[in-house]
């Protein structure tokens, strides 16, 4: 048996998996957003090799009612402070060795 919805605004009946009622355009459900483990594998990637982007993600996910997708914004958000922590570590590291370098040349 095929699952249907109706829509509240004209009451056309639509398929369940329509995001839009196809006689009014109205939006017929936020579609959920994926908890998949392949999703939350490239948002931890996303997070941690592209530490500003991941943000964006971490707060559409902390924002939803479902406690696993929030668990996904929260881990996002943790990758995303280790990952600009890591950033600063070693730019510091790099310019310590880069500084020790020139000290060595003794002008
Ligand atoms: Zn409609």
């Amino acid at each position: 048996m095929p699952e249907i919805i109706v829509c509240s605004s004209c009451q056309a009946v639509a398929p369940a998996e329509a995001n839009f009622c196809a006689q009014c355009g109205k939006k017929l459900k936020n579609a959920p957003l994926s908890t998949s483990v392949g999703k939350q594998i490239f948002i931890y990637l996303v997070s941690f090799f592209l530490a500003p982007f991941g943000l964006g993600y971490a707060f559409i996910y902390l924002k939803q009612p479902d406690a696993k997708a929030r668990t996904i914004g929260a881990v996002s958000l943790a990758l995303t402070a280790c990952a600009i922590v890591a950033v600063i570590w070693i730019a510091t590291a790099f310019m310590k060795s880069l500084y020790g370098q020139f000290n060595t040349l003794n002008f």
